[in-house]
């Protein structure tokens, strides 16, 4: 059990924008849960969605973690034994270990034109995992010819078994990948890596072992655990934590209003308010109060943590 080892946990920022009040919780959640039990943080950026990604965000997500209390042992700003940090620096590494997956027989060249292609290079958040594939590519085989660059690309083949896994606040998952979600995109045509590949080869070479997210990414991990599988890394444990909503029941978004964290830290809203509101939030503490991280590393345990979302408004710490 990974669980025997020191708790490796990560925050896992991606900088297509500024990092909101939904974040910020999760990010608590994902730093409590290694600290509470003495683990080592590691902070990496997630930057391979391009064409959505901000010069600014990442820097931004950085001083917002630091404002808010959190801390890492190992991250773009501090370096480490698995650096670097930032998936864009790592392409290399990705298409390396890609073509193991190609050898085995694991992925094969899909020239298919479907959004889904484009749209892996970001997690699937809100349902986003695209139709099941319908295998119209599936025949090819190692040694088979390649369709032209660029015009094709790399997918993996979901197995055809029923998958489980125990997530420490959701209970036990469980699902056939092949019937339930098909085949993923590895790459894009562009032939870099997509997020499943990228999330799985970092956590697996970061010795991740629990991995704490948004419960929207619960279909993600099935996909993910084929490929931990299929590399050989041990799986991490998963938790997976109630999203934060706008007032319409969605994922917190921009068109909810203004909740990023940097419009909060130059108005003045102190980091322990957001703090005591997301641990309130989440379920950890019985009374919104301002509180440091640190404060609330003894009383962390994933059975304190609700399962339902929280609906955040734009006026939640007034001005
Ligand atoms: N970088 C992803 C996001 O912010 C997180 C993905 C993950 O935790 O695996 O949406």
């Amino acid at each position: 059990m990974p669980n025997s080892n020191p708790v490796v946990g990560r925050l896992a920022p991606s900088p297509t924008g500024a990092q909101h009040l939904g974040n910020a919780r999760t990010y608590l959640l994902a730093w409590l849960a290694a600290r509470s039990r003495g683990g080592r943080v590691v902070m990496r950026i997630e930057d391979i969605d391009s064409p959505r990604v901000k010069p600014w965000a990442t820097q931004q997500a950085i001083d917002d973690l630091r404002w808010l209390g959190l801390d890492w042992d190992e991250g773009p700003d501090i370096g480490g034994r698995q650096a670097p940090y930032i998936q864009t620096d790592r392409a290399e590494m990705y298409q390396d270990r890609l073509r193991e997956l190609i050898d085995a027989g694991r992925a094969y060249p899909c020239a298919c034109s479907r959004k889904d292609i484009e749209a892996a290079a970001s997690a699937p958040h809100h349902g986003h995992e695209g139709p099941i594939y319908p295998g119209t590519c599936a025949a090819w085989q190692p040694g088979d010819a390649l369709p032209p660059d660029n015009t094709f690309c790399w997918r993996f083949r979901a197995g055809d078994v029923e998958l489980e896994f125990d997530d420490l606040v959701l209970g036990t998952q469980s699902l056939n990948p092949a019937r339930q979600l098909g085949d993923f995109p590895l790459t894009r045509k562009t032939g870099e890596a997509a997020y499943q590949l990228a999330v799985v080869l970092d956590d697996g070479l970061m010795g991740i072992n629990q991995v704490v997210r948004g419960d929207d990414l619960v279909p993600s991990t099935f996909r993910q655990i084929e490929l931990f599988d299929a590399f050989s890394f041990d799986r991490p444990t998963f938790a997976h934590v109630p999203l934060v909503c706008g007032t319409d029941g969605r994922r917190l978004a921009k068109r909810h209003g203004d909740t990023r964290l940097s419009m909060f830290r130059e108005q003045g809203v102190r980091p322990q308010q957001i703090v005591g509101w997301a641990a309130a939030s989440s379920g950890l503490i019985d009374r919104q109060e301002e509180v440091w991280p640190r404060v609330l590393i003894d009383e962390f345990s994933f059975e304190k943590i609700t399962r339902q979302p929280t609906i955040v408004d734009e006026g939640a710490f007034g001005s």
